[in-house]
């Protein structure tokens, strides 16, 4: 009999550009396996829209699998358990998986290690998830960085990712000794109500649908990225972020296919280097959970420890809801509840809002993106509130307020997106549509909106609620600077 090897899927659901799919593979016969092990992620276990493409992405890989004699077996419960029962059903000496970088993914790996090699078990984990791993990316004193343009700098200089290995051929597929969990019974989909109801046409969840969404974007977006990519209403981004997050994508074919389009045509060397560049933000979140895992309840400044943030339920209720009176953070919001996205440029302004005009605690934030995003991310949804909230790493400075009607001038100048999401402004002009309360009432009348009854007037002021923030912000310095 040859030898055996446990395949632990995690974050890294495709068959393609897997290194210890590969050296499963070398080894002998291989039983592809994934465990819904919620408890060991606690509080970051998938939220509601993570579920609901976790068990599309699951099916894919499912059949992907069949397609190559092979079943993937389903299992729910403590990973330690399940794979120490597995191995004695079926005398498997090896368990291999990628790499996760979370302090609760890399708690686990640790307890993994320990437990499996003393049953004498070749326990193995390898880097598929990331361009650079973490501990390779160093500043000059070998210490982690907290600022992305160097940190990106030092990764442009490290040697280039490898290239993507193809999917192994002709895997020695060994049958599971039981049937495992069917999916269904994990009920990951919504029902009553099926809030999700539609999400099928807008995303294709699993290897098969990235690669399409990746080729689409190569074909018919990446030439506009560097101009469009800030502008909601245009399609300009890749949408690859769940792809990505769930890794049915790997960075490095992302990369590679990029380089390799603009290799071919010139003018797109500059949207590729940006495009890679925001990849970039990605590492650099990773990097950052990684080397400072405090950042998943403390604020990544120390400083902001003793910030007074306050907010009412009321008013949270509205940001989640689409219902603040600013009609571009409503927009962005509705977008989130109804497709699991929300474009980049809107996020970072729904979550300013939330943060400086509503001061709101960022975590309240990061909760319910990580509840309602389909590509909700331990790394990059705490930096990214953090950052948006003025106390995480290379954050913009607190008192840079984004004024949420400006925003929406700027980025959605014809209100395209505004009007898609906030459909019961759609009648007013252009030059009303940002800030409804300030049309005249026969503008309104015109397009048919009674403020307070078609659409909420502004649930704060604009400028009084940077004054407070501000206000805040300034105790906080005062207090810092006494503290000396
Ligand atoms: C408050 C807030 C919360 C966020 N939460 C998440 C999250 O939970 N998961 C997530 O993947 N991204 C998050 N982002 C980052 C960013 O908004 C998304 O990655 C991006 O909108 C995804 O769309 P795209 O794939 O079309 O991006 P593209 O512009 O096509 O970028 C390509 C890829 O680069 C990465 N990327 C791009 N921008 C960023 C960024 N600013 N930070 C980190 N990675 C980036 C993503 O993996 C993305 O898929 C958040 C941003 C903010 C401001």
């Amino acid at each position: 009999m040859t030898a055996l090897t446990l395949y632990l899927f995690r974050h890294d659901l495709r068959l393609r550009d897997l290194p210890g799919l590969h050296k499963a593979a070398e080894r002998g016969r291989v039983l592809p396996l994934y465990i819904l092990d919620e408890a060991a992620a606690g509080d970051f276990a998938p939220g509601g829209a993570s579920r609901w493409w976790l068990h599309h992405s699951l099916r894919a890989l499912q059949t992907s699998l069949a397609d190559r004699g092979g079943t993937l077996l389903l299992r729910r419960g403590a990973s330690a358990d399940i794979l120490r029962q597995l191995i004695e059903r079926t005398g498997a000496d090896a368990v291999y998986f990628s790499r996760g970088y979370t302090p609760w993914e890399r708690a686990l790996e640790g307890e993994l290690h320990r437990e499996l090699t003393e049953l004498g078990i070749d326990c193995r984990r390898f880097g598929s998830s990331l361009l650079h791993e973490p501990e390779h990316i160093a500043n000059q004193s070998g210490e982690p960085y907290k600022v992305f343009t160097p940190f990106w700098r030092a990764c442009r200089r490290a040697s280039e990712p490898a290239m993507p290995l193809p999917e192994p051929d002709a895997v020695n597929w060994a049958e599971p000794p039981s049937p495992g969990d069917d999916l269904e019974d994990w009920q990951l989909l919504p029902d009553k109500p099926n809030w999700a109801a539609g999400w099928e046409t807008l995303w294709t969840p699993g290897e098969d649908g990235a690669s399409e969404r990746l080729a689409r974007f190569l074909g018919e977006r990446l030439e506009d990225y560097a101009s469009g990519r800030d502008f909601p209403a245009q399609e300009s981004t890749s949408r690859l972020s769940p792809h990505l997050h769930f890794g049915e994508l790997s960075p490095r074919t992302l990369w590679h296919a990029v380089r390799a389009a603009a290799e071919q045509h010139p003018g797109l060397h500059k949207p590729a280097d940006k495009f890679l560049s925001e990849l970039g933000w990605r590492e650099f979140s990773a990097h950052l959970l990684f080397h400072f895992p405090a950042l998943v309840d403390s604020p990544f400044r120390p400083d902001f420890r003793h910030f007074p943030w306050g907010g009412s339920k009321p008013r949270r209720e509205a940001w989640q809801q689409g219902r603040t009176g600013y009609p571009v953070v409503d927009a962005g919001m509705r977008e989130l509840w109804q497709t699991g996205y929300m474009h980049n440029r809107v996020r970072m302004i729904v979550a300013s809002f939330l943060t400086k005009h509503l001061l709101t605690h960022w975590q309240r934030g990061e909760r319910w993106f990580h509840d309602t995003l389909v590509d909700a991310d331990m790394g990059n949804n705490l930096c990214s509130w953090q950052w948006a909230a003025g106390c995480g790493a290379d954050a913009a400075p607190y008192f840079r307020i984004f004024n949420p009607v400006l925003q929406g001038k700027k980025f959605d100048p014809e209100g395209h997106y505004v009007r898609r999401w906030v459909p019961e402004l759609a009648a007013l002009p252009d030059r009303h549509l940002h800030a409804p309360w300030e049309a005249p009432a026969s503008v309104l009348q015109e397009a048919g909106v009674t403020l307070g009854e078609d659409y909420p007037e502004p649930v704060v002021d604009h400028r009084e609620a940077r004054e407070t923030a501000l206000g805040a912000w300034q105790t906080l310095r005062e207090r810092a600077q006494n503290a000396d």
